[in-house]
């Protein structure tokens, strides 16, 4: 149960989700939940052993052996993922509120965004369950054929997600992977359990087949480890830190398991000499400061042209300035705490390191000294490229920026592309040709033009360079969750 002054209710009692039923954790650990917003413990949940992952594996197993003679078939998957999405629907407000306590995010923005986008998520990924195919091919050898390819569900898959959306990461893990017809094992977050053990009672009352889908909380040392190394698990798909990503690479390669990884950025935002100043300066605010800037497209490393520097970073300072943070219960607070004492002390240090570096701090030298993990929007200005703040991933509300002076498109997106990551890029701009220009030379899974949100479902999102390998979403996030095999048959 969560105690002290919050009296809800910790969803499966904070157990594991595993076949279809609530277990206890069988080595006993637990993990804190902590309440960002008053950086107080309000309550424990189960932390998976590797015990418990063999049981999952073993149910999941099970599961998929049984998902036989259309009990299981495209349709049924479609309208589990659909009844899911109903009853995220259905169970909005408290969704809403978990995620709140456990995450710190402003209840505007998990209205808004979080539990809709989830339930459209699922809605989305449903629709794919019953268009997967093969395709026949006309063969060239001499012979009389037929030749085609399979498509098929890869198996179990271990799936890792972050904290920064808790629930719609759960949803766009567990989306894809169950119309392509495998089971799933979901390990959330150490800091972020709640709504995932929330979605775990609501699986349980739309059609998936016991097993089928698993929760378990548990450390990324532990559980995500043995998922990781468990070979009964044929793919692992992770969202999460670089690091974590390379190191999940190195675990996974000795049983050459399937692995796509979704990382970090420090996703470059370019304002051309002809950009309308005020769209790109309300872009680039929400861009960062959206969620406290812990988000991984985020775009934290602003390069402007020194024409339109001074108003575009006064207009940006003056959005930053009028931004309200504070309680996540308020529905005016566009900015709550970010997630942890350990994250504050990060991002504060990166600012710190860059002032001290020589970096203006243009908005956000104040410091939040009562309860809570708070960072005022902060905007460092005269950063130079060299500094690790205009490298490293801050994942804080923190908007590093510098100037630029040519118009050549290469040197501008040689600045941009000049970053170990490559996950989302931005510009503004009137002239179709620099919009086009730059959309061809940035290295980038993503590139935005004139907009700083934009994200679809249909939409492909990944990385290149080191924010990570694979795609989600979109027909080819469904079908990293498939093998393709290819089948020639003698006539
Ligand atoms: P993290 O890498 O610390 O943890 C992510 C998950 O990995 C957690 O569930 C954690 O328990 C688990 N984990 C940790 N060590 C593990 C190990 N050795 N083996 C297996 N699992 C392990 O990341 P975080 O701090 O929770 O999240 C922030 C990061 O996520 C940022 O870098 C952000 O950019 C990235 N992110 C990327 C995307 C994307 O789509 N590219 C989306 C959201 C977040």
């Amino acid at each position: 149960m969560v105690t002290g002054s919050d009296a809800r209710r910790i969803p499966g009692e904070g157990r594991l989700f595993i076949g279809g039923e609530w277990r206890s954790a069988q080595a006993g650990g637990v993990i804190d939940v902590v309440d960002p917003a008053l950086g107080e413990r309000v309550g424990q949940v189960a932390a998976a052993s590797s015990a418990d992952i063999d049981a999952a594996v073993a149910a999941a197993t099970a599961a998929l052996a049984s998902a036989t003679n259309g009990n299981w078939s495209p349709e049924k998957r479609q309208n589990a993922l659909l009844a899911l999405a109903s009853a995220i629907d259905a169970n909005a407000g408290e969704l809403a509120q978990l995620e709140m306590l456990d995450a710190g995010k402003p209840i505007s923005n998990v209205n808004m965004v979080d539990v809709p986008q989830s339930a459209a998520g699922l809605r989305y990924f449903a629709g794919w369950a019953t268009k997967l195919e093969g395709q026949t091919m006309a063969l060239s050898v001499p012979g009389d054929w037929h030749a085609c390819t399979l498509r098929e569900p890869v198996g179990v898959v271990g799936q890792i997600i972050p904290w920064n959306y808790p629930l719609m990461g759960a949803a766009m893990k567990i989306g894809p992977a169950i119309a392509a017809g495998c089971a799933v094992i979901l390990k959330p977050a150490e800091n972020t359990n709640l709504s995932a053990l929330r979605l775990a009672e609501l699986i349980q009352t739309c059609g998936f087949p016991p097993g089928m889908v698993n929760i378990l909380p548990g450390l990324g040392t532990e559980a995500g480890t043995a998922l990781v190394k468990h070979p009964d698990i044929a793919k692992i798909a992770f969202t999460g830190s670089t690091a974590t990503g390379k190191a999940i690479l190195r675990d996974a390669a000795d049983l050459l398991k399937r692995v796509t990884v979704e990382l970090g950025g420090k996703s470059p935002v370019i304002v051309m000499p002809d950009a309308d100043i005020e769209s790109a300066a309300r872009g680039i605010a929400m861009g960062i400061f959206f969620n406290s800037g812990q988000t991984c497209s985020a775009g934290s490393r602003l390069l402007v042209h020194a024409s339109v520097a001074g108003p575009l970073m006064a207009r940006v300072a003056e959005i930053a300035r009028a931004m309200s943070l504070g309680d996540p219960a308020n529905p005016k607070t566009q900015l709550g705490p970010v997630i942890s004492d350990v994250q504050r002390d990060r991002i504060l240090g990166y600012v710190d390191r860059a002032v001290a570096d020589g970096a203006r701090c243009l908005v956000g030298s104040e410091r939040h000294h009562g309860a809570g993990f708070y960072i005022h929007p902060t905007i460092l200005d005269d950063v130079q490229a060299r500094m690790e703040v205009m490298r490293e991933e801050v994942f804080g509300p923190v908007l590093a920026a510098m100037r630029f002076e040519t118009t050549d498109l290469d040197e501008i997106a040689a600045l941009a592309n000049d970053n170990d990551y490559g996950l989302s890029a931005y510009v503004w701009t009137s002239s179709i040709t620099s919009a086009l220009g730059l959309v061809k030379r940035l290295k980038s899974g993503t590139v935005r033009v004139n907009t700083a949100s934009g994200n679809d479902f249909a939409m492909p999102a990944g990385g290149v360079k080191q924010s990570g390998n694979g795609r989600e979403n979109g027909r080819a996030g469904v079908e990293a969750y498939t093998e393709l095999k290819s089948v020639t048959i003698a006539l």
